[in-house]
């Protein structure tokens, strides 16, 4: 139970073999196409296919009849050469019969547009008619497949909510009703307490007048909004523990995993149950370097270390885009990038690029005309270093000092009434981006998960505010902690009404200050003077404080409230709590942030590294793993390197490195 202690975060998957391989899907060729392919992933290194998620109309082709012959043969093909399968449950993609028979499963969106088959994701994870069939086909399939030594696991449906999260269908309606009412103990006046119904007239007389939350024709309530978001995330984690429960049944020892991250789910409470969680990346999307270790470590604070179901391989394209091929050796460095970042596992997206269909220029390792180019060599190279290398970086899971706070209720909160102001996730890849540049272990946790090992906490605009989380946070920093807090934190209870403790609320007391106005600034219309001459931009609002025991750590320059506290940092027991009484920016994160740096104490993982050289730590409770990623076009020099040996050359290192472009080592 040695993980059990472990901060979430800090988790390992428990995986004994490093996986990689790819998404595979056989239904897509020929016999002939195919022929060549065991053979290919075996040299290239692959020890893991992920495969048949789009695939339900093979395996049931008219309701009820089964035939799971041509991925018995597939399983039992890529086994024979050591390559082991997960199965996914096909929900993400109905078959045509299920939803010309059950009309009814089809989403609804809040226009009241009816979805249609024809793509994906058409049918709505809360109609009673859609889980039946979702029952019997992940039955069916855990009946059969357990009997195979070749499937170690199963990824359940396939990003869920990727396209389509909020349905407005009857089904969905009925079952947010059934939501409320047991949210509510059956108290209809609980409920009308707590969205404040009282305005505009909006009170329920029972729990069967609930309605969905329509913009229309005016905004909705900012209470029956969050609980709505609440509801889809549970009805989602609900639609998935069946298929899960399913699985588990039929073969308590097969892995478990879901490949995230999309809209309206709360994915701390997603993946408990799951092995592990997956996330899928796709850094082309936005070419920036931070994309991977942002999105692996909102993925690994929901659970710990994670798997990549997709790792983007070549460019991919739908109709309206189309990304720019990826060069050479950039592949491998993202793959580095993300076990670097907590990846115990990568399948790259994906085996052969298909020749029709709606993803027919979403490029895998092999072209369309099935002959390997420098991708397959690329992936073949990796495939075969991972082999070599992968289970030394099992185990070890990536160092945490300094932490951005996440919770999925504040970014639904904010949604609710955003007032186009820069939303907690906004901020939050905002703090991870600087931290990330400065070279420091950053990573993304979340607000239930233990604070054991953090010195530094960025709370980004927190306005859901208990006693519990305020308790938590004073604790941290009684007991020496760093916390940073920007506008708008602790303004609202649970529920998300506005509190009548005056801002920051709960956290006044920690903060040592309160907010006594408040408003909307355009852009360059004030700055903050800070304490040591310097000064920041503010963004988009001021916050005019008023210290009970904090020090002034910044002033405002201009207006009516020139010279008023607009930072402040007040010292309690061995720590302190900065107070930022405006947005986190691009441009106001370095100022900001440093305030808290030079308080925190952390550790940068290397010093002196050049800006075109990534590093992290991986450590467990023997081994410290150092990775270091060149994302330049240049070779570079590193020193004040520990003594070691690269796991990828195997060549002793002490001091210096010279790493080429494209290129990492990884130095145990
Ligand atoms: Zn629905």
């Amino acid at each position: 139970m040695e993980n059990e202690s472990l901060p979430r975060h800090r988790r390992p998957t428990g995986l004994r073999t490093f996986l990689f391989g790819a998404p595979y899907y056989p239904e897509h060729w020929s016999d002939a196409e195919r022929a060549d392919d065991a053979a290919r992933m075996a040299a290239a290194g692959v020890n893991c296919v992920r495969m048949a998620e789009f695939a339900w109309d093979r395996m049931e082709p008219v309701e009820g009849e089964y035939d799971f012959s041509f991925f018995d043969e597939q399983v039992e093909c890529l086994g024979g050469v050591g390559i082991r399968t997960i199965l996914c449950t096909p929900t993400a993609t109905p078959p045509r019969w299920l939803s010309f028979r059950y009309p009814e499963v089809l989403r609804v969106d809040a226009g009241g547009r009816r979805m249609e088959h024809g793509s994906r994701q058409h049918c709505c994870t809360n109609s009673p008619a859609f889980r039946e069939q979702s029952w019997k086909i992940t039955s069916a399939m855990a009946e059969h497949f357990a009997y195979s030594r070749h499937v170690i696991g199963w990824q359940t449906d396939n990003e869920l909510n990727c396209h389509f999260s909020l349905c407005y269908c009857e089904a969905c309606q009925r079952a947010f009703r059934e939501w409320c009412r047991r949210r509510y103990d059956d108290d209809i006046g609980a409920l009308n307490e707590a969205w404040g119904t009282a305005f505009w007239a909006q009170s329920y007389g029972s729990f069967d007048h609930i309605v969905l939350p329509y913009d229309r024709p005016a905004r909705a309530n900012p209470g029956h909004v969050l609980d709505h978001r609440r509801f889809v995330s549970d009805s989602t984690c609900e639609f998935q523990r069946e298929q899960v429960e399913i699985l588990r049944r039929a073969k308590a020892e097969w892995l478990i995993t879901h490949n995230g991250l999309m809209p309206h789910i709360d994915y701390a409470v997603f993946a408990r149950d799951l092995d592990f969680l997956g996330v899928d990346l796709y850094p082309a999307f936005t070419e920036e370097v931070h994309s991977i270790p942002y999105a692996a470590d909102r993925a690994r604070s929901a659970a710990g270390n994670v798997l990549v179901p997709e790792l983007q391989a070549g460019p991919g394209g739908q109709v309206g885009y189309i990304h720019r091929t990826p060069p050479p050796g950039q592949m491998r460095l993202w793959a580095y990038q993300a076990v670097a970042h907590g990846a115990d596992g990568i399948l790259h997206f994906r085996w052969r690029t298909c020749r029709f269909g709606a993803e027919e220029y979403w490029c895998g390792v092999l072209d369309h005309d099935n002959k390997p180019r420098r991708r397959y060599q690329e992936f073949s190279r990796e495939g075969n270093e991972l082999r070599r290398i992968g289970t030394e970086i099992l185990g070890t899971s990536v160092d945490v000092a300094a932490a951005v706070l996440a919770e999925y209720d504040q970014e639904q909160a904010h949604a609710a009434m955003p007032l186009g102001m820069p939303s907690p996730s906004e901020q939050a890849r905002t703090a991870h981006h600087y931290l990330w540049r400065r070279k420091l272990p950053v990573g993304i946790v979340e607000a239930s998960d233990s604070f054991d090992g953090l010195k530094l906490i960025v709370l980004p605009s927190f306005t859901l505010m208990d006693e519990a989380l305020a308790w938590r946070l004073t604790g941290f920093v009684r007991a020496g902690g760093t916390l940073l807090m920007t506008a708008w934190t602790g303004t609202r209870d649970r529920f998300n009404r506005i509190t009548d403790l005056t801002p920051p609320g709960l956290l006044a007391g920690l903060a040592g200050v309160t907010v006594e106005e408040y408003g909307r600034l355009d852009e360059a219309e004030n700055a903050i003077e800070l304490a040591d001459g310097t000064s920041a931009q503010a963004h988009k609002w001021y916050e005019v404080l008023a210290a009970s025991s904090a020090e002034l750590l910044g002033r405002w320059r201009h207006g009516h409230y020139a010279w008023a506290l607009a930072v402040t940092l007040n010292r309690l027991g061995a720590g302190r709590a900065i107070y930022v009484g405006t947005y986190l920016s691009e441009a106001n994160a370095a100022a900001l942030l440093d305030l808290a740096l030079a308080e925190a104490g952390v550790e940068p993982i290397l010093p002196g590294l050049p800006a075109d050289v990534e590093a992290a730590r991986r450590t467990s409770a023997d081994k410290t793993l150092l990775f270091l990623l060149n994302h330049g076009d240049d070779p570079q020099t590193i020193s004040r390197l520990p003594a070691g040996r690269d796991l990828i050359t195997g060549k002793k290192i002490s001091g210096q490195l010279v790493l080429d472009p494209k290129d990492v080592a990884i130095i145990a």
